[in-house]
């Protein structure tokens, strides 16, 4: 059964940078749920949620697993999502339907550069967050440096509510400073933990920091601050019922410490997820914006009740068929129901329904609000869809998935797999918005394209294993930009003799430079000038006309596009020739503006140990790359910048020499940048 109270559901995710310990606190969380009876290891290849062979073999997740698990009478929805930017889509669909998430932090390192972007995409998507600092064991780990991190690099209102007990070795427990006592561990399954009074030896110090709690809580809760202005004692219950009321509200951000992998500090991240981190309810009705001609948006309350209101977050193609990943916010579906996607219209059957545990699904006759279910027989809903009342067509918004970066050839290692090849990368860009392909009608040759070297290496990977086709591919290549160097107007004619009719057609139109990335399109055209019935066909020849962009076939990007005005001849013109008009009218307004070729600027934050520092910038100097900071403080040595995509190709194998092996690396697309005069030319060839 589902539970019928909502206020006991949690929809958790757990985002952080690359090795931070997600993977390793989920297990843990799933071990002392006792949803799993023994604890899977990333290390030895068998973390529950990273159930993928790839993910198993590299000690990475890719996927975002999820699980259901149950923790002192509420029930939690858990998703552990990947930390490298090559699978950022996974992150984009998690946060985009999880109520509350748990930051985690590296003790040691503090905040890393990825956990810095998921931090961010969090704060679009208004989710309400804890922070664990993990790997307190670790040599070097810093608890209060990595509260000072979190404050000072993602402006969070970070403040500790616990107090370490040790460090490093002798890392063993926290004091609780809500409720003054200590959790100590024993044992090495960290289950063996008990409360206690706080340690003599630390009563001073605990309480001064639960003074700066208080204080820190009382700054953003109105409740708490008048206990607080009139010196009363603030009791744990009061100040725990402060804490939830300021963290669903995302003003604080409680941070927890611990050693995932040693077993310690687990448990108290569990009570506080079920103590302060919001339920559907506390989220609250969903306001969502109408589709079609009537505008404004619908009301939908979290009620089992109500119109069914759905979001399809994420599809995977495999052997068993199609599944569907279904956040319900209200309403209640059952199995082999029909459903109506706003999209496309249309209607279609919900299959069967399951509850998801990783790779394991168990079947489920129906599903209520708040809820996250796997569905089968979903054929054309997609990642980002809506399943709604058709009377209430609406659109949930906010996923944003980033452009690709990089691009490279695939081909099948025999001719007869060309068919089996595209329908493959035809099923991978159907569950991944951050991958694309496209055929080249010379060659023959799909060319893919991504968020990394990692990302395609990792879909070439699938197309082989789950697919079956053995292929070869080439070598990683930039996908450039080209924009336009100053406004400028363009027009064109169409004229010509088909099939003994005469066909017309005129379009003139203004392209000008703008800052942001994606393109924009306006409409002024006048209906006495050009009838209502073409406009929808013109402004659809613009926006492929900025896709397939000039004879490099480079997209066009900062620019806005205004269609000025046309012409059009009674029974001479229709939409192909006005879409024909408008497509040269604006490679005669680039040619004119000047087109200029940019490339794919990426963000770096490099770690590693002090002696291999200067080799490390002197290298990125020759790779066009520029050092922003290096921080020598820090140990490893920390050294970002950005660097130009082309310049970064196999530069993980550089850095391994360069390091022997020590120091590690992450690239995120940052912005695109005009490619230098002399480079430019080279690539025009
Ligand atoms: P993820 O990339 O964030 O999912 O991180 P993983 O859970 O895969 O962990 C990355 C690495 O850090 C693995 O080798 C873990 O064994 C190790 N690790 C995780 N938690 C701890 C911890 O508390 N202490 C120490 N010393 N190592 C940890
Ligand atoms: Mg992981």
């Amino acid at each position: 059964m589902p539970p019928v109270d909502l206020r006991i559901l949690r929809n958790l995710g757990i985002i952080a940078h690359i090795d931070a310990g997600k993977t390793t606190l989920s297990e843990r969380i799933l071990y002392y749920t006792k949803k799993e009876h023994r604890m899977g290891t990333v290390d030895e290849g068998t973390a529950k949620m990273d159930y993928l062979e790839e993910e198993q073999q590299r000690g990475i997740t890719i996927t975002a697993a999820a699980t259901t698990c149950y923790w002192k009478g509420h029930s939690i929805n858990l998703i552990d999502t990947p930390g490298h930017v090559d699978f950022t889509a996974e992150v984009e669909r998690s946060l985009s339907v999880l109520d509350g998430a748990i930051g985690v932090f590296c003790g040691v390192a503090g905040v890393q550069a990825q956990s810095e972007t998921v931090w961010r995409q969090a704060e679009r998507h208004r989710v309400p967050r804890i922070a664990f600092v993990n790997k307190l064991d670790r040599t070097g780990a810093d608890p209060e440096r990595a509260v000072r991190s979190i404050r000072e690099r993602l402006g969070a209102n970070a403040v500790a509510v616990q107090l370490p007990i040790g460090r490093e070795r002798d890392f063993g427990g926290v004091v609780d400073l809500v409720s003054r006592t200590a959790w100590i561990w024993t044992d090495e399954l960290g289950e063996a933990c008990s409360e206690q009074p706080v340690p003599a030896a630390l009563a001073d110090v605990a309480e001064l920091a639960r003074a700066e709690l208080v204080e820190a809580v009382a700054n953003v809760d109105e409740e708490l601050s008048e206990a607080f202005l009139e010196g009363r004692p603030v009791d744990a219950g009061a100040l725990s019922a402060a804490i939830r009321r300021a963290v669903t509200a995302r003003r604080l951000v409680p941070v927890l410490f611990g050693a995932a992998l040693r077993n310690r500090g687990v448990q108290p991240v569990l009570d506080a997820v079920v103590a302060w981190l919001p339920s559907p309810l506390d989220v609250g009705a969903m306001e969502v914006p109408r589709l079609g001609e009537r505008p404004g948006r619908e009301l939908f309350q979290p009620a089992r009740d109500e119109d069914l209101l759905a979001l399809a977050f994420k599809t995977i193609h495999d052997r068993h068929g199609d599944l569907t990943f279904l956040r319900i916010y209200s309403g209640t579906l059952r199995t082999n129901q029909s459903v109506y996607n706003s999209r496309e219209n249309k209607a279609e059957r919900i299959g069967r329904l399951y509850r998801m545990h990783a790779d394991e699904r168990e079947p489920i006759e129906e599903a209520g609000p708040g809820e996250i279910v796997g569905t089968v027989g979903l054929r054309f809903t997609r990642t980002g869809d809506t399943l709604c009342p058709k009377a209430r067509a609406v659109q949930i918004e906010g996923m944003q998935f980033p452009d690709t970066v990089i691009s490279k050839s695939i081909e099948p290692r025999s001719s007869a797999d060309r068919d089996a090849l595209e329908e493959a990368l035809e099923f991978c860009a159907r569950d991944d918005p951050t991958f694309r392909y496209r055929i080249d009608e010379e060659t023959g040759q799909a060319i893919v394209s991504g968020m990394g070297e990692l990302h395609l290496e990792i879909v070439g990977n699938r197309v082989e294993r789950d697919y079956g086709v053995p292929i070869r591919t080439g070598q990683p290549r930039v996908a450039y930009r080209q924009t336009a160097m100053q406004a400028m107007e363009g027009a064109a004619t169409f004229e010509r003799v088909f099939a003994g009719k005469p066909q017309f057609g005129q379009i003139r139109l203004r392209v000008e430079p703008r800052p942001q990335i994606v393109p924009t399109v306006k409409l002024s055209l006048r209906h006495d000038r050009v009838p209502r019935q073409f406009w929808h066909a013109v402004e659809q020849a613009a926006h492929a006309a900025l896709k397939s962009g000039l004879d490099l076939g480079y997209p066009i990007v900062r620019v806005h596009v205004e269609i000025l005005d046309g012409q059009v001849r009674e029974g001479e013109t229709n939409e192909a020739v006005l879409q024909k008009a408008t497509n040269d009218a604006f490679q005669d307004a680039m040619a004119k503006a000047g087109a200029v070729l940019l490339e794919p600027i990426m963000r770096f934050e490099i770690e590693t140990p002090p002696e291999f520092m200067g080799g490390i910038t002197g290298d990125m100097n020759t790779r066009r790359g520029q050092v922003h900071e290096v921080d020598s403080h820090a140990d490893p040595v920390k050294i970002t910048g950005t660097v130009p995509l082309a310049e970064t190709f196999g530069y993980s194998t550089a850095l391994r020499s360069m390091s022997q092996g020590r120091a590690s690396f992450v690239l995120e697309p940052a912005d695109y940048q005009p490619v230098p005069e002399g480079l430019a030319r080279q690539l025009a060839f």
